[in-house]
């Protein structure tokens, strides 16, 4: 099982214990989305947090993220761990 690590906290773990975000098609951050380069979140509001702060989303990913991809990833994130 190969590990990956979580972007704030940097726990290290099996992938399936992470959300995945990635880029889709049209640049656009979203969860489990796209190929390539991704970004691994452990599944609690404390790391989903950590991840949105000090430019370490847009460290995973190598680019700029929009407030708008970003807001709407932190709504759907939240709406999961209810
Ligand atoms: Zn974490």
């Amino acid at each position: 099982m190969p590990e990956r690590t979580c972007i704030a906290c940097k726990r290290k773990t099996d992938q399936a214990s992470f959300w995945r975000v990635a880029r889709d098609f049209e640049g656009r951050v979203a969860l489990w989305r796209g190929l390539g380069r991704s970004a691994y979140i452990c599944k609690q509001l404390e790391c989903l947090e950590g991840a949105m702060a000090k430019g370490r989303l847009e460290r995973a990913l190598r680019g700029a993220v929009s407030n708008e991809d970003k807001r709407v990833l932190r709504e759907e994130l939240i709406c999961k761990l209810r």
